[in-house]
């Protein structure tokens, strides 16, 4: 049977999109950015037979990348490091916090942490709900950590990305590694899964390295102002022209849900469990577990800043609203 084509497009001077499709998010982007030495490519997308499938056809066709570049460390993103580096002998390169959010999901203990936070917020229904997302959790996370980068960057660093070189911004907020780079000057921003048309980026505790996400999601947002951009590519959807505008959409829409929040503890205190349950109530039940990480992160913000307090009841955080 004739294979299909590779998805490639050409999207800016010598960098090519190649969109690979994941489960349940439909496609993550990839950049394929030109030099002399071989393509650099931007992010693999996720460990699938059909993500596989579309990289050895770029391969086959004559596609030689000379190094992989990761934004950070999810699974959508960084999922075929591992297959690229031990098929194809293609070096790895992630920032030295990704790389010890890698160690740290190694240990085998991560998703204890992560259902233990859920439990404290009262976001499972059941025991055997808990096991189940425990268990989805483990096979996720199997393959893509176990391998060692070839080279670590940090924050305000100069990184080459095809010809290219450019500055390293660390963006905290959706993951608490997450990486833009910045071509100053074509003003041009590889800028991951920090701000996406279309959608709002998910914001997830899901590490204690970064303990009030979405503070730091904002204070990253306020970075990326700072920057003159022609044209940002991102890690889901289409590239984006006006980022400032879609900044403020993206903020918009957390100021919407965190007035539903402060409206529902009007008369009662309640858990982020309860809130999100009353606040998505028609939330896709495939990505339950968004709407109650989305609630929670809002609440630890939202005490943060001394809108709200919480106690520890019976096991429980359970939010009110501060006096
Ligand atoms: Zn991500």
């Amino acid at each position: 049977m004739q294979k299909s084509p590779p998805i490639l497009e050409e999207i800016a001077k010598d960098i090519y999109l190649v969109s690979i499709p994941v489960p349940l998010m439909q496609q993550v982007n990839c950049y394929l950015i030109r030099g002399e030495n071989g393509f650099t490519l931007i992010d693999t997308g996720l460990y699938t037979k059909e993500g596989i499938e579309i990289w050895e056809d770029l391969i086959s066709s004559g596609i030689f990348i000379e190094k992989i570049v990761l934004t950070h460390f999810h699974i959508d993103h960084i999922g075929l490091a591992k297959w690229f580096k031990e098929k194809h002998r293609i070096p790895v390169y992630i920032s030295s916090a990704g790389y010890e959010e890698m160690k740290q999901r190694r240990k085998g203990d991560y998703t204890d942490w992560i259902v233990s936070i859920f439990q404290l917020h009262d976001g499972f229904r059941s025991f055997k709900e808990s096991i189940e997302y425990q268990i989805a959790m483990e096979e996720q996370l199997l393959y893509a950590y176990e391998f060692e980068p070839d080279g670590l960057w940090a924050d305000n660093q100069y990184i080459q990305l095809g010809n290219e070189a450019y500055e390293t911004i660390w963006t905290p907020g959706h993951s608490p590694d997450h990486f833009c780079f910045y071509n100053h000057e074509r003003e041009l921003m590889v800028i991951g899964d920090h701000v996406i048309d279309q959608l709002s980026p998910v914001i997830l505790l899901e590490s204690s390295s970064d303990m009030n996400p979405l503070m730091s999601y904002y204070n990253s947002l306020e970075k990326i102002k700072e920057y003159s951009i022609k044209l940002a590519l991102s890690g889901h959807g289409h590239p984006i022209e006006n980022v400032n505008k879609r900044i403020e959409e993206i903020k918009a829409g957390h100021q919407y849900r965190i007035e539903q929040i402060l409206a529902s503890l009007k008369d009662e205190e309640k858990t982020a469990g309860q809130m999100s349950q009353e606040i998505y109530r028609k939330a896709n039940t495939k990505l339950a577990y968004g709407p109650i990480m989305s609630t929670i992160i809002r609440c630890i913000y939202l005490e943060s800043i001394g809108k709200l307090r919480s106690e520890c009841i019976d096991g429980k955080r359970v939010y009110r609203l501060a006096d």
